[in-house]
């Protein structure tokens, strides 16, 4: 099919995730991909991109990493799918062995779903039956940070605090509690104190705290201080409150180590992971749940979780994941990203600089800026910079008027390296054209 052909399909039909579509319709000429390898898309006209985002973060090893193409196409031949109702197969019980000796310490069972969404409605239903059916009935409300993004589900919605995500459904959804992160209630020591007190007033009626620990992703890379998760673990622990950790952004070394928690050296109760966890090949997540949640299901029949999504262990993603595993272990992937993470950091503290630019940080593979002028999710600026970025060879989605960087985390060094070139110059010619 021609491009414009395509184009004119999709635009008939297709109706896009997060996309203002009468904006789309009119004015965007979508990048038409044809293949991906490593860490670019190509168009059908032949150009490339080299994708600063993993594709929604998710390709953390690149596109098409030929291992993992390779044992989806074994595992095709051989199972495509069978249910985890009561029948298992090889590469669920070997993923399940593999993501339990990598995780935080006590993370004993692995429960498999379908997206960081579905991970995140796991850890919130697991949560509340636990408490319901082991002596504790009154906790079914969740404590969450302001800014959190957990997913796209009602009850991941639930709990974000991203306010232009969560105004249609008001009145719909149950309302939990929120409180601040560090960035947002001015300092460490003012948000643990919140957080304190609510757990004083409140903890009773508290199945769990549900945190992205350390960045929130879609809140436009907000990163805060790790002490706070620290914290968090303790509060939660004298008031018997469970920790629920949505790694499915910052797990799989994003932010530097395997695990974010780990920066604050916390394991927490519940742990959701998808994205990176994918090898950005297939729909897949998992969540990770201590030995005394599960047990807490053990006993009559009626204490089961009655929950499961059609393709819960699905063999072909769960073959693929193990095999992110295997490449991480062997290309020694979270290492070998130290020094790419240093460029980042170097790059974005000179972008702080620039005249345009209000703020700038970065952690591991994560750098962001704020751009000046508007602010808030619907912003413009970042989409000028889109556009400039688009024309040099990167495909730079902004959240807002927050520019940032999230690139495989094995994107090789010169390719970085032009990116870096493509960022800064993408965000300078914000003031060359003054538009
Ligand atoms: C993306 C994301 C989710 C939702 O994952 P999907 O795969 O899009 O359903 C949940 N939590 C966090 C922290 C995320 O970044």
């Amino acid at each position: 099919m021609s491009r414009e052909s395509i184009v004119a399909l999709d635009k008939r039909r297709i109706w896009h995730p997060y996309t203002a579509m009468d904006d789309y319709r009119a004015r965007v000429d979508p990048i038409v991909v044809d293949r991906a390898s490593g860490p670019y898309l190509y168009d059908l006209d032949g150009r490339s991109y080299i994708d600063a985002n993993s594709s929604w973060w998710v390709s953390s090893l690149g596109h098409n990493h030929p291992r993992l193409v390779e044992v989806l196409k074994r595992q095709a031949e051989r199972n495509c799918h069978s249910a985890l109702a009561g029948m298992t197969h090889e590469v669920a019980a070997l993923l399940g062995e593999a993501l339990c000796s990598v995780a935080p310490a006590g993370l004993e069972r692995v429960f498999f779903s379908d997206d960081g969404s579905t991970a995140v409605e796991v850890a919130l239903k697991a949560s509340l039956q636990y408490w319901s059916q082991n002596g504790r009935p009154s906790r079914k409300r969740f404590v969450s940070l302001e800014d959190a993004f957990h997913g796209e589900t009602l009850g991941a919605t639930a709990i974000g605090g991203v306010e232009l995500f969560r105004r249609p459904f008001a009145g719909a959804i149950p309302e939990h509690v929120r409180v601040p992160s560090p960035t947002r209630a001015g300092g460490l020591e003012p948000a643990v104190e919140i957080l304190s007190a609510v757990l004083r007033q409140q903890g009773e009626t508290l199945a769990a705290m549900v945190l992205e620990p350390v960045v929130q992703g879609a809140a436009g890379m907000q990163i805060y201080d790790p002490a706070y998760l620290r914290a968090a673990r303790e509060l939660c622990d004298e008031h018997e409150v469970l920790l629920i950790a949505d790694e499915v952004f910052t797990g799989y070394g994003r932010t530097g180590p395997m695990w974010a928690c780990e920066h604050a050296g916390v394991a927490p109760d519940l742990l959701c992971t998808a994205k990176g966890f994918t090898g950005g090949i297939l729909p897949m997540a998992a969540t990770l749940v201590s030995e005394r949640i599960f047990e807490g299901f053990l006993g009559s029949a009626d204490r089961a979780f009655h929950y499961g999504h059609s393709f819960c262990g699905n063999p072909l993603g769960a073959a693929v994941a193990l095999e992110v595993l295997r490449i991480y272990r062997e290309e020694r992937i979270i290492e070998a990203a130290a020094p790419r993470a240093a460029r980042i950091a170097a790059a974005f503290e000179a972008l702080a600089e620039l005249p345009s630019v209000a703020r700038s940080r970065s952690l591991g593979m994560i750098g962001a800026v704020d751009l000046c002028g508007d602010s808030g999710y619907l912003a413009r600026a970042g989409w000028r910079v889109y556009e400039e970025a688009r024309r040099r060879g990167a495909y730079l989605r902004p959240m807002g008027n927050v520019v940032y960087v999230a690139p495989p985390l094995n994107i090789p060094e010169d390719t970085l390296g032009r990116l870096l070139e493509i960022v800064r110059e993408s965000i300078e010619s914000l003031t060359a054209h003054p538009g």
